[in-house]
């Protein structure tokens, strides 16, 4: 969501005359889109921002802008932090950000606007602008659907940093789509914080999906993220059904303990998840299921720290975003005594990656000896290319020559937890 939300910025100033350039050294204009979900991740990006903030010191006359979620949530305390800042705005402003621009005309000169964004300017009207992500590859394109979160899970700022969700007009999102069918775009991913709850003029996300995936020209169809507490049975049967949407879903667990799901506000208990999983593997034999998992919410036992174990060890998931609780200011759980001691969290957390990693390789192992549909992405830093499979696994190709955007069907020969090596079969595309 954050690299969608960098790319409408980086189109909006496009459209307003400046020019992307690769090097930082050689702007005359850096702006840092970061993200605070988490304290490691926002510790992270302030690191990566104030090697960035160094070349201010050394380039009198460069501007600098923090944007994004990071900036919203440091607020004022950003220009202590980096006083030579000639720009704050949050998620909100990215379609103001162009026209705030033109008010900073030195180094000396500073604009905040961490006000949220009007309804129908959620969204980016101008499909045409994205940048070549490494992430997914030159053919694919995301397209956000909902924007913002109505939920309140106990842990979570996104709501605070968000704002409330809002859905996006269902003409709006295959316009899009077809636009960007249109200019050779196979692949779309659908964004939003919860895809599921997606509402607007009497549609719903299924009946949503179902008609990107009829779109002319798409082959593959993704989504992200879907709360397990909204996952309908209908949903899972597009997936079933519609042959360009992929077997693939991210679905959240947080924790496998139904007294820590209560805390966390989530609504669906363990159980309910086993149940939804059955269910998406009966429909969808190939899935691929990956999840989120938070260790060491407050209150958590080892017992309870057990029922998460033993929940990833029977669900046997293909990836994860595995986390330690870091208490958010502004969130209900932020009152809660952090009371898991830090080499508990740890421990916990290395457990889980362990538990994890073993799953995911067994998966892979699994899929040794099978033909499976691969389009090319890029090239690793050895020249090789790589692709993803419709589930969403990665697959080196060493010694193919294959460019990136063609889709050919490639026999696996071997698999690690988090990738797969195969050699080309057939090219279809
Ligand atoms: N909308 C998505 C999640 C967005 S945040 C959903 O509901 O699933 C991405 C992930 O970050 C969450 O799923 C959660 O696992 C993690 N996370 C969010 N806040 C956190 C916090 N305060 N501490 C640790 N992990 C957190
Ligand atoms: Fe955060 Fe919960 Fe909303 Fe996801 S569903 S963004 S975790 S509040």
């Amino acid at each position: 969501m954050n690299e969608r939300d960098a790319e409408r910025l980086a189109a909006g100033l496009v459209r307003a005359g400046w020019r992307l350039v690769k090097n930082p050294a050689d702007a005359d204009l850096i702006l840092v889109n970061a993200c605070s979900v988490r304290e490691k991740a926002a510790t992270h990006a302030l690191g990566r921002l104030r090697q960035l903030y160094q070349l201010t010191a050394e380039r009198p006359g460069l501007l600098f802008g923090l944007t994004g979620c990071l900036a919203k949530h440091l607020g004022g305390e950003a220009r202590d932090l980096l006083p030579r800042l000639n720009l704050l705005t949050g998620p909100g402003a990215v379609e103001r950000l162009p026209r705030l621009l033109e008010s900073v005309k030195g180094p000396d000169d500073f604009v905040k606007d961490l006000e949220p964004a009007e309804d129908e300017k959620k969204f980016d009207p101008d499909a045409d602008f994205r940048l070549d992500h490494p992430a997914i590859g030159p053919h694919a394109a995301f397209v956000t659907v909902i924007e913002g979160c109505d939920n309140r899970c106990a842990y979570c700022v996104v709501p605070d940093l968000r704002g409330p969700e809002v859905s996006r007009s269902p003409e709006a999102v295959l316009a899009e789509v077809g636009h960007l069918a249109a200019q050779g775009f196979t692949e779309v991913t659908l964004l939003g914080q919860n895809v599921n709850s997606y509402h607007s003029k009497g549609r719903r996300f299924p009946r949503l999906l179902r008609e990107v995936a009829r779109i002319e020209g798409i082959e593959r169809v993704r989504f992200t993220t879907s709360h397990p507490k909204d996952l309908s049975l209908e949903l899972l049967e597009v997936m079933a059904d519609e042959p360009t949407v992929c077997e693939q879903l991210h679905l959240p667990l947080q924790s496998g303990s139904d007294k820590i799901l209560r805390a966390m506000g989530r609504g669906y208990t363990a159980d309910r998840y086993r149940a939804l999983v059955r269910q998406a593997r009966e429909l969808i034999p190939d899935l691929t299921l990956t999840t989120d998992v938070i260790v060491g919410f407050p209150g958590e036992t080892g017992e309870d720290f057990e029922k998460t174990e033993n929940l990833i060890r029977e669900t046997g998931f293909d990836s994860a975003f595995m986390f330690k609780y870091s208490p958010r200011p502004g969130t209900p759980a932020y009152s809660l005594t952090d009371d898991v001691p830090a080499e508990a969290k740890q421990e916990r957390l290395e457990c889980v990656i362990g538990l994890v990693t073993e799953s995911a390789f067994a998966r892979n192992r699994g899929l040794v000896g099978r033909t499976l549909e691969v389009v090319v992405e890029g090239r690793d830093r050895r020249g090789e290319p790589f692709g993803r499979t419709r589930g969403g696994k990665s697959v080196k190709l060493p010694g193919e020559s294959l460019e990136p955007g063609r889709r050919c069907t490639v026999e696996i020969t071997g698999a690690g937890p988090w990738s797969l090596t195969g050699r080309r079969a057939e090219v279809l595309a």
